[in-house]
């Protein structure tokens, strides 16, 4: 299972597909991509290997700035296309790629439906970008403030990266149990499991420890904050 990301000048679909590719040998049942580009919000996710993912593309994704990228290894629901990520909120406007587990999912998830928010997947993931969503409508926060609000309710492990459609300049990614690196180029920056999707672009890596996240965005300098604290965001 594996995680890319790219934002920056480069076109963000190759990018994110070889990245996904070189993360092939941790092993995987499902692949996915979400880029923002002319058209809005694309997500093409499938079963199977990264090759049958490209063969669903099929060349249609356009030019795009933001991509995000997964490959799942199946904790909560079956190996299948829904299940697969990338998954979106409720509404649509928030995107997340998630590697790990969420193991209090079922409470969270039971609340959530309580307050009208509609399941597509069996996964524990679309419990945590619907969680991110409810908090931030809830509060009028920032992304990621309902990200660091949602990850300090949820027990379990993540490496995440998410961002939303009506603010595509920036991601938010964190970490706790499972591995999460930044790759801080011109201008460019990408977020991978480890650094071989981005050594041929840049030397600089920063790898997140446990119970900690960053804000990547575009002509801003990259700070990494604890989860847990209270400090600004
Ligand atoms: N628990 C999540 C799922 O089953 C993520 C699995 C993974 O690490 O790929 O979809």
């Amino acid at each position: 299972c594996g995680i890319v990301g790219y934002i920056g000048h480069r076109n963000a679909v190759p990018v994110v597909l070889n990245g996904l590719r070189r993360l092939e040998y941790r092993g995987y049942d499902s692949a996915g991509i979400a880029v923002m580009n002319e058209d809005g919000l694309s997500l093409i996710k499938c079963k199977g290997k990264v090759s049958d993912l490209e063969e669903k593309i099929n060349g249609t994704l356009k030019e795009s700035g933001i991509g995000i990228g997964h490959t799942r290894w199946a904790t909560h629901g079956v190996p299948n296309d829904v299940n697969a990520h990338p998954h979106a909120s409720n509404s649509g406007k928030i995107v997340l790629i998630h590697n790990g587990i969420i193991e209090n999912y079922a409470s969270i998830k039971e609340a959530l439906a309580g307050r009208g928010v509609a399941f597509k997947s069996d996964t524990d993931t679309e419990v945590l970008v619907n969680l991110i969503e409810d908090i931030k409508n809830a509060e009028g926060i920032s992304l990621a403030k309902a990200v660091r609000s949602a990850l300090n309710q949820v027990v379990g492990a993540y490496a995440i990266a998410v961002f939303e459609v009506d603010n595509p300049k920036k991601v938010v990614v964190a970490k706790k149990g499972s591995p999460l690196v930044l790759g801080i180029g011109e201008n460019e920056f990408f977020i991978a499991s480890d650094a071989t999707p981005f050594l041929e672009y840049t030397k600089t890596a920063v790898y997140l420890e446990d119970d900690e996240m960053a804000v990547v965005e575009i002509g801003k300098e990259v700070e990494v904050r604890s989860i847990p604290s209270n400090k600004a965001i």
